[in-house]
């Protein structure tokens, strides 16, 4: 097939068959031309990469190539390598920053070098709520939105506590709290004894965090 014919052509000059990589893809020439090393290439070097099947080559790797064409397509979103596990795919951003550099897309390798992509995941850390194990009968069960992710962890934490003399259970309470201990107990303590101990308990800390993803992050 000759290009400069099938360029010729006004319908399949709307339409440019590719070879990125080795994985051929057919995509609209309004989308290819935001691309500018590519807009050259088919206006001035096209017969220079184009195969004998009138596949224009571009020697890049088609995965990535693909997220430049999605943002030529969607100039509003940029992309986000990210997941729970691992984070930020930074390997990849580096990759594709690599690439936009090398076909002239320039607002895109500058968006990564930038590392605007940090701000298309934002976390928000809710504040901690600490609940006495022992006063929390049984844990509630809930039900959390895909984005949020709960953490749950058990502090033990000590405290002084108030002896009653007489050994009754009820005055026997945290120091900061209002003494129960009444004249009766005074007299029982005497000038004998220490007034307080110290108590081992558990806490249970639960933290949420809320997870939001905003591809139209721009710096
Ligand atoms: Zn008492």
């Amino acid at each position: 097939m000759d290009p400069a014919a099938t360029m010729s052509n006004t319908d399949c000059s709307k339409i440019i068959p590719l070879n990125v990589g080795g994985r051929k893809m057919q995509v609209a020439k309004n989308t290819l031309d935001l691309i500018p090393v590519i807009k050259m290439k088919l206006k001035d070097e096209w017969k220079h990469d184009v195969g004998t099947d009138g596949h224009l080559f571009l020697d890049v790797d088609p995965d990535i190539f693909q997220h430049i064409l999605d943002r030529a397509r969607h100039p509003t979103h940029f992309p986000i390598f990210w997941d729970k596990i691992r984070g930020f795919d930074y390997n990849r951003y580096n990759r594709l920053e690599a690439q936009a550099d090398y076909l002239g897309f320039s607002e895109l390798s500058e968006w990564i070098g930038r590392q605007e992509y940090l701000k298309t995941v934002q976390i928000k850390m809710g504040k901690p709520e600490i609940h006495e194990i022992g006063r929390i009968g049984i844990w509630d069960i809930e039900t959390v939105d895909g984005n949020v992710e709960v953490e749950r962890q058990v502090l033990q934490k000590t405290r002084s506590l108030r002896v009653c003399p007489r050994g009754i259970a009820v005055h026997v309470i945290p120091a900061d709290q209002q003494k129960r201990c009444g004249r009766d107990c005074e007299r029982a303590k005497g000038e004998s004894g220490c007034d307080y101990i110290d108590e081992t308990y558990e806490v249970l800390v639960t933290l949420r965090k809320t997870i939001t993803l905003n591809p139209e992050a721009q710096g």
